[in-house]
């Protein structure tokens, strides 16, 4: 399909305004695969219009009009559309309906000549206008296409975006396909990840980004579509960049994935072994490991040592370590960490100790959390958290934490 951009508007030639329904149309036909070849611009003069959609009829099967649409004398783009069409023009009983409600919101009589704004032609699909009076219009007769769109941006652009883009798809028999991609982020709440990507959200129409808060995670969902499953994924990818650029150090996977999921790839990718030590979460990683099949090529096995002599008896921590610095301490944590890779003989283990609640303990606040991290190379890294929540959400999130940072660890590797 090759188009022709008619606007129409006096002030367009006086140099008043600039033709920006031209370019954002543009950009839109340059989307969907249609060719745009001229760019004209006409005055509100029913005799140069004429000559206007006469000329581009010879050059174009696709004709848009921006402009005109209003209530005023000077608005003639359909009249003369109609004239040089031989169509007659036709009151829509809904858009009727809709500039009616529109003057009962705002409190205010409706003139005869607005309901001139409701006249469209005959044998044309009607493009609500969700944003203003006058309606839109799409009319194909044999092989060639006329769309109206009104001139202010604010009407035209949702009108399009919504109902013009799909009837012009329709038109060319291009089923549209819709494709989504989910984002999980965690580690960042979703107020915060709302806000640094406010202006996206803002101002992305395809794809849309839409945010949702799952357990103790966010989620993005980017749906976009286009002609081809192609397309819709490269506008997807891109953006997908953007949002990766501002808050990529949370994101952990895509679609219905969990971070111990991901944990596991990479462990698997790596082919690296695991062991545990858990005081904290009394083997809740374990569970949320094992619970993915083919776990037993990574996982070898754990330790739930909730009790000091535990810690001490099966995994050596020093007694000093318990007496100074107490069981839940950064120490504590990569003895445990160390201890349970070397009793495994594991590539690397993990350890969890904290305070769930409700009640404090070492005179520790509850929240507060220390997971370790022993590596191959026996370095150990140790993460201090202090979350708040319930002891559930507590001992959950302390997993999740655990399995983003050992993501984290081994790709740093
Ligand atoms: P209305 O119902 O507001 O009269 P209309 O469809 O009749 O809308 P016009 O009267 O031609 O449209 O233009 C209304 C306003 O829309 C213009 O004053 C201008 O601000 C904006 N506008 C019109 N055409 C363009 C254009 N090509 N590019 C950018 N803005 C435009
Ligand atoms: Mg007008």
């Amino acid at each position: 399909m090759n188009a022709e951009i008619i606007a129409v508007g006096s002030e367009l030639l006086l140099g008043q305004i600039a033709n920006t329904n031209a370019q954002f149309l543009s950009k839109q036909f340059a989307e969907i695969g249609v060719n745009v070849y001229y760019h004209t611009v006409v005055g509100d003069n029913p005799d140069r219009l004429k000559k206007a959609i006469n000329v581009a009829q010879t050059r174009a099967d696709l004709l848009i009009f921006t402009g005109g649409l209003g209530p005023t004398k000077d608005d003639l783009t359909k009249e003369t559309i109609a004239s040089v069409l031989e169509k007659k023009l036709r009151m829509d009983q809904e858009a009727l309906e809709s500039i009616e409600d529109y003057y009962r919101k705002v409190n205010r009589a409706m003139s005869e000549n607005n309901k001139k704004q409701a006249l469209v032609l005959e044998g044309s699909i009607v493009l609500p206008n969700k944003n203003g009076m006058a309606p839109g219009m799409f009319l194909s007769i044999k092989e060639m296409n006329y769309m109206l769109l009104p001139g202010p941006p604010k009407e035209m652009q949702p009108m399009f975006l919504e109902f013009g883009r799909q009837a012009i798809l329709q038109e060319m028999k291009i089923i549209e396909v819709i494709e989504s991609r989910v984002l999980r982020f965690f580690g960042i709440g979703e107020s915060q990840l709302e806000t640094d990507i406010a202006d996206l959200i803002d101002s992305q129409t395809n794809p849309t980004i839409a945010p949702l808060a799952g357990e103790n995670e966010v989620t993005l969902r980017l749906t976009a579509k286009h002609s081809t499953v192609e397309r819709a994924t490269t506008l997807l990818d891109v953006v997908e960049k953007l949002i990766q650029e501002r808050v990529g150090q949370f994101f952990f996977g895509y679609n219905d994935t969990t971070l111990p999921n991901e944990a596991m790839k990479v462990l698997k990718e790596k082919k690296l072994t695991i062991s545990s030590a858990e005081s904290l979460t009394g083997g809740l990683f374990s569970q949320y490991l094992t619970a993915i099949k083919g776990a037993s090529s990574v996982v070898q096995g754990g330790v739930v040592c909730y009790s000091n002599e535990s810690k001490r008896s099966i995994l050596h921590v020093s007694k000093a370590t318990l007496e100074n610095d107490g069981a839940i301490s950064e120490q504590c944590a990569s003895e445990l960490a160390l201890n349970v890779k070397r009793l495994m003989n594991t590539d690397i283990g993990i350890s969890f100790t904290g305070v769930a609640g409700p009640d404090t303990s070492e005179g520790k606040p509850v929240g507060t959390v220390y997971i370790g991290i022993a590596l191959p190379n026996d370095n150990v890294k140790i993460y201090p958290l202090s979350l708040a929540g319930s002891r559930e959400n507590i001992r959950e999130r302390s997993v999740k934490y655990g399995c983003q940072y050992l993501i984290k660890e081994i790709l740093n590797q």
